[in-house]
């Protein structure tokens, strides 16, 4: 078993899903996701176990934190098995870290049982999301290390999108999509990461492959993306002309307007002050210092066209990419 004890502070990436940002070990990866904005549940492991855990609800009305956490500590409870050993709990400790936003009233607990974790919990006053926030730490490493790194991960956590952008992250991948468009689908697979999101008649997708020298071997990116994208394509006339992104190979993707009964549709969408999405747009581009090909795909109303490059910019595709660039997520 590798020595746990680090003697160095190991370097953190920050990472979102459903509005919930959060910074932690560049090891740990996403390990479960469920639920939705609303109500929902994301899990980050190392190679080992599970290390992070954070739920997240809105409910209307008045939540009371504390049997919140009596309950989450009954969950806790019932799932010890028999053989293990009992689960000692200290309620209302401190811990060391900064607290980005307001959790006014955050309520910390420590408990140990097999495995030993510490929890924050809190009621964003913003948002109204009651939050639990648990990191576990693996056998025999440093109390006062593992303290300071469960402080500092959950109290760093922010709740709730800013400046109306959520991250979205996995296995490396990140993008930026406007907090009003929902998560409608995903794919994490060994070569392909993808989201793609939904407001109304309007859609996102964001992918990202992995080993472009086999994929581009045989064929041009233009080739490649056609084949990859042949329903998306089809279904919107799509065209791809040559371009750059970020100083790498890319593709500009149009595809033509849309006709017969979908102008009607549009006409009563617009009437009726509603968006409709009728403009199809995409950018591909190969990341030779990463290895990989990026994909941004909008099917957008007319009003949000500039969305795509705003999309594009916020990727970054390899370390530094976006430095100096203007509109820059600040880190
Ligand atoms: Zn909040
Ligand atoms: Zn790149």
């Amino acid at each position: 078993m590798p020595n746990r004890k680090q003697s160095e502070e190991p370097t953190m990436v920050r990472h979102g899903w459903q509005g919930v940002t959060v910074a932690i070990p560049e090891e740990w990866n996403i390990g479960a996701i469920s639920g939705d904005n609303t109500a929902g549940y994301a899990r980050w492991d190392d190679d080992e176990m599970p290390r992070l855990e954070i739920k997240w609800a809105s409910e209307k009305g008045f939540v009371d934190l504390n049997s919140v956490i009596d309950k989450y500590l009954k969950d806790l409870q019932k799932g010890r098995k028999k053989k293990d050993p009992e689960i000692h709990i200290e309620r209302d400790i401190k811990l060391p870290g900064k607290s980005k936003r307001k959790k006014a009233g955050v309520k910390c607990f420590h408990w140990k049982g097999g495995v030993e974790g510490y929890g924050a919990a809190w009621i964003c006053k913003e948002c109204g999301r009651t939050m639990i926030a648990q990191v576990m730490v693996p056998p025999g490493q440093d109390e006062e290390e593992a303290r300071d790194l469960a402080g500092s991960i959950m109290l760093g956590i922010e709740d709730h999108p800013r400046d109306g952008w959520v991250l979205w992250s996995a296995y490396g991948m990140d993008c930026w999509i406007p907090e009003d468009f929902k998560l409608s689908g995903q794919r994490l697979m060994a070569g392909l990461i993808e989201f793609s999101f939904e407001k109304e008649t309007e859609t996102i997708k964001v992918a990202r492959w992995g080993m472009a020298n086999v994929a581009l071997k045989r064929k041009s990116l233009k080739e490649w993306t056609g084949g990859e994208m042949a329903k998306d394509f089809r279904k919107h006339a799509a065209d791809a002309e040559e371009s750059e992104v970020k100083g790498h190979e890319a593709l500009d993707i149009s595809g033509s307007n849309i006709a017969g009964v979908q102008l009607l549709h549009r006409f009563y969408f617009h009437c009726t002050g509603k968006l409709f999405a009728d403009h199809f747009l995409a950018k591909a581009w190969h990341c030779e210092p990463t290895n990989s090909i990026h994909y941004v795909e909008t099917y957008l109303d007319r009003e949000n066209v500039g969305l795509v490059d705003e999309i594009v910019g916020r990727v970054e595709c390899h370390p530094g990419c976006n430095d100096g660039a203007e509109g820059n997520e600040p880190s």
